[in-house]
């Protein structure tokens, strides 16, 4: 029940309606910069466990070890948020429509009224970007006992307001208590990015491509 309350606010946050606007050009062949988005923040706790760290600070973790790890593969990263602070979902997305070569990826772990709920989820919007989230869930899926739920289809804002290549990762269930006890070890978090990053490299045979030549 206090799962389900903790739950409901981030929903209606992230279903806001609004408009479809994949820009022509945009594509998973050519990007080359990365907007990590590390999601909620500030007064946004985003979903809690009975222990640990809360989601917005479990997102944090994970963008800035993703950052490095996508830096050494050759991609300029962009991260939305550096610090435990509020960004609006508009304020989201335009920073990744102010880059043509970017490809967005949004972070975040799930919750559940039913604390059995386990696993990983990836999501697009634009059905262009299918093939981006279902190449970072092939590298996800398993990589810490977790298991496959799905690429899956949502009009979540920050995949519905973005002009360019984008995915939002649900990265495992902080309402589990098993699955929260194994997201709250920073070793599983930096493995957790690493498959990240070797996930959005999939698509480049592992490495940023080299443009404009
Ligand atoms: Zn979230």
């Amino acid at each position: 029940m206090i799962a389900l309350l903790r739950c409901l606010p981030l929903l209606a946050a992230l279903l806001l309606p609004g408009c479809a606007l994949f820009e022509e050009g945009a594509s998973l062949s050519n990007f080359r910069t990365v907007v990590v988005d590390a999601g909620h923040g500030g007064y946004d706790n985003g979903a809690r466990g009975r222990q640990g760290l809360s989601e917005k600070m479990l997102t944090l973790d994970v963008a800035r070890r993703l950052k490095p790890l996508l830096e050494a593969r050759g991609y300029h990263v962009v991260m939305t948020r550096t610090t435990d602070v509020f960004i609006p979902l508009g304020g989201r997305t335009a920073i990744s429509n102010s880059h043509s070569d970017a490809a967005f990826v949004s972070i975040h772990f799930n919750c559940s009224p039913r604390r059995a709920a386990d696993g990983v989820e990836t999501y697009y919007y634009d059905r262009r970007s299918a093939p981006f989230a279902s190449n970072i869930l092939r590298e996800i899926a398993t990589c810490y006992g977790s298991h496959s739920r799905g690429v899956k289809y949502a009009r979540f804002y920050v995949l519905h307001h973005n002009q360019r290549p984008a995915t939002l990762l649900e990265l495992g269930f902080v309402s589990n208590p098993k699955e929260n006890a194994k997201l709250q070890d920073p070793r599983v978090r930096q493995l957790l990015a690493e498959r990240i990053a070797a996930g959005i490299a999939r698509g480049h045979g592992g490495r940023a491509p080299i443009m404009g030549s």
